[in-house]
């Protein structure tokens, strides 16, 4: 695994203090100086300081609308081989929303693109709001990606199955790498090519993504022991965690922020040990409804010869779909999330107890997806 030529983890940073830094200066050049003026050649329009350094360059459509926004190699002048000479070249809306944007070489082969946090307009901090970073061969084939938080730390990497940019990408993930924003893996999940999850990948401490990391793997786990699939208990990936492991004592699952009526599906065959339906929809902070669960499902799942207990809590009233004994797949639609139980907004609280025992400890609490490479 893991094989592709990445750059050491410092080299990496400092090209990305780089980009940085060139995008922050070329944004300040949104600012025109008294002797700034602008070169009109066809549809393009050129910044330039007095002795003709270009800043930027506009780039408009047959309707006047700006397409595209140059960024060039530092002192490049207008009419000395200026074509030859972009860094970075952004797709835009007419609006200035920023699609995308590539970044290319001296060769002016293509090196990177960026996406943005929506909404992120051109000139307006956009250097900053980067989402994901794509390095790529000069084919456009995609090396890996790395993924970042609007505060500019790393969160992910992943390496793909073949893949252009832009050409399904999206569906082509071969390797997820969760990561501390000092880069150090957390753990990694392998996809096969119709992304399943299908082998969790464990790492000596410390490994940092892109320092030989391929060579540091501590255990690699099956994640399709029986041929099924685990899935995440909501559809929506990227549901923002309202409060995890330990965000206050004794907080021993994950909550996952949710409006009422989502649905919660079974992440893995198993068969339902427990469930309360009745509490009211509506909970609050102290409520002792359903063990302090609300309306709950209690599932158990045998892993690895281990027998764990998934609880999904604070469900809607009278919305579960299970019952007890009954034994459920993956994917299973379960009921419907709520705010019942101790909760004081609505949220799926999911925890995974080894044999029904709830964690004593944060180090010792289990996150679902880590056991299940989610
Ligand atoms: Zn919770």
């Amino acid at each position: 695994m893991i094989k592709k030529g990445l750059q050491k983890l410092t080299v990496f940073f400092v090209a990305f203090l780089l980009v940085f830094s060139a995008m922050m200066v070329n944004q300040k050049s949104e600012v025109y100086a008294a002797s700034d003026s602008t070169i009109i050649e066809g549809r393009f329009q050129f910044v330039v300081d007095s002795n003709k350094i270009i800043k930027f360059a506009r780039e408009f459509n047959d309707k006047g609308e700006l397409v595209r926004v140059y960024e060039y190699f530092p002192n490049t002048k207008y009419g000395q081989d200026h074509g030859k000479k972009i860094k970075f070249e952004f797709e835009i809306y007419p609006n200035a929303a920023i699609k995308f944007s590539r970044e290319r070489n001296t060769k002016q082969e293509l090196i990177a693109v960026y996406e943005y946090h929506e909404p992120s307009y051109y000139g307006d901090g956009h250097g900053s709001r980067i989402k994901f970073k794509f390095n790529t061969y000069s084919n456009g084939f995609i090396k890996n990606a790395i993924a970042y938080n609007l505060k500019g730390e790393i969160t992910q990497a992943y390496e793909y199955h073949d893949a252009w940019y832009g050409d399904g990408h999206g569906s082509k993930i071969k390797f997820r790498f969760e990561l501390y924003p000092n880069a150090a893996i957390k753990h990694a999940v392998g996809y096969d090519k119709n992304q399943n999850a299908v082998r969790l990948y464990e790492y000596l401490e410390p490994s940092y993504y892109g320092d030989g990391h391929g060579s540091r793997i501590k255990s690699i786990t099956d994640l399709t022991p029986s041929g099924n699939k685990y899935v995440y208990p909501v559809a929506n990936r990227h549901a923002p965690i309202t409060c995890g492991i330990g965000c206050y004592s004794g907080h021993t699952g994950i909550d996952l922020g949710v409006s009422r009526g989502t649905k919660v599906f079974n992440i893995a065959e198993g068969i339902v040990r427990r469930i309360q339906a009745s509490c009211p929809t509506e909970g609050y902070r102290g409520s002792g409804c359903g063990n302090r669960f609300g309306n709950h499902v209690v599932v158990e799942v045998m892993k690895d010869g281990k027998r764990y207990f998934v609880y999904y809590g604070h469900l809607s009233q009278n919305s579960i779909k299970v019952s007890v004994g009954q034994k459920v797949s993956t994917n299973t639609l379960l009921g419907l999330s709520g705010n019942s139980g101790d909760s004081d907004g609505p949220h799926l609280h999911v925890e995974v107890r080894l044999n029904d025992v709830k964690a004593t400890s944060v180090g010792s609490t289990i996150d679902f997806r880590r056991l299940f490479g989610l």
